[in-house]
């Protein structure tokens, strides 16, 4: 009997607390007048949990199924609203997402490659001997990370190099590349980036010779290429795995002169999928140069600190992809959390 007084003292308590607060006392009955940002926190909850399962139900392929575009475009919304950053909807979505991503990482590859695409412009490429991570990092504030320690962490752990683009934090994060140098791995970072840290985080010398990087253990070679986004270093890997595909990821290319070699790259590598930031410096020009079976955009829906029409959107990539239409190379568009199996 004791017990249930103070349970029920316990429920006072918290309804009165609850009023005093200014939460809405009768949320619990889907009643929102008066509480603006409790109705939004519900839309946006039940917006992201319809898209995952729309996104599960529509999995990524060469065409894009409508309803699945139809995903697409809503998380664009949600994404380029930024009454939701950093609420409870958004960080549940990504976790959710991201926590698919830590299990599926067990699941072997028998053959050619998998590849996962992660928040920002974050690729883990799987094949039946590596698994390779390119820009790998939380995002968000550093106090407040999107994707949580154990699973950012977990994720790291399951894979055996880091490649890092640039320096720029929605690419490169210290944290994630020491915990693959605490484990032996080696990070591969731009010239400059890094020097001395540590001796397996590993800077490119621009001008030097090596560009060529052999990983015997893992069966690949990473191949450097001098890229920028404007005035600073921006390497593009190129990551072949031998008799399984190479795959190049631009990291942010954006550099008008640098165009002048990317129109050649396919001249000395054939490059299996190309993973363009989404709004690479001439996007038409710089397909033809890699001239790739297939490509997998990255960047879309960054939440950075610029404004929102830079935050790039998955419909605008549609719009952009449908604007080349003699490029002949299929294109699958890829959220974060998702993967596809790409066979030579
Ligand atoms: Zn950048
Ligand atoms: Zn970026």
């Amino acid at each position: 009997m004791r017990k249930y007084i103070l349970s029920a003292l316990l429920l006072l308590s918290l309804s009165i607390a609850a009023q005093t607060s200014g939460e809405n006392p009768n949320a619990d009955h889907f009643i929102y007048q008066g509480y603006l940002s409790d109705y939004k926190l519900g839309q946006a909850s039940s917006a992201f949990n319809a898209i995952d399962d729309m996104l599960q139900t529509y999995l990524p392929g060469k065409e894009i199924p409508l309803p699945r575009e139809l995903a697409l475009v809503s998380l664009d919304q949600l994404l380029h609203d930024t009454d939701n950053d950093a609420t409870e909807p958004f960080y549940t979505f990504i976790n959710k997402r991201m926590q698919r991503v830590l299990k599926d990482l067990d699941r072997p590859v028998t053959k050619g490659l998998r590849i996962y695409k992660l928040y920002n412009d974050g690729f883990i490429i799987k094949s039946k001997k590596a698994t390779v991570a390119i820009d790998l990092i939380p995002g968000g504030p550093n106090d407040k990370p999107f994707i949580t320690d154990s699973i950012i962490y977990g994720i790291a752990g399951k894979c055996d190099a880091l490649f890092i683009s640039h320096i720029h934090a929605d690419h490169a994060n210290l944290n994630i590349a020491k915990s693959f140098a605490a484990r032996g791995k080696r990070v591969i970072v731009p010239n400059g980036v890094w020097v001395g840290v540590d001796s397996l985080i590993q800077p490119i010398e621009v001008g030097g010779v090596e560009t060529d990087i052999e990983f015997e253990e893992l069966d690949l070679t990473l191949h450097v290429l001098p890229g920028h986004q404007d005035n600073i270093y921006n390497n593009i890997n190129v990551v072949e795995f031998h008799g399984e595909g190479t795959v190049a990821q631009t990291g942010d290319q954006w550099n008008g002169p640098d165009l002048s070699w990317i129109v050649n790259v396919y001249k000395h590598y054939n490059i299996d999928v190309l993973m363009p930031n989404c709004w690479i410096h001439d996007m038409e020009e710089s397909i033809r140069g890699f001239n790739p079976k297939l490509i997998i955009t990255g960047h879309e829906n960054e939440l950075g600190e610029h404004s929102i029409d830079h935050r790039e959107a998955y419909w605008v990539t549609i719009k952009k992809m449908e604007a080349m239409p003699n490029l002949n190379i299929p294109y699958v568009l890829m959220t974060w959390g998702e993967w596809y199996d790409y066979l030579k």
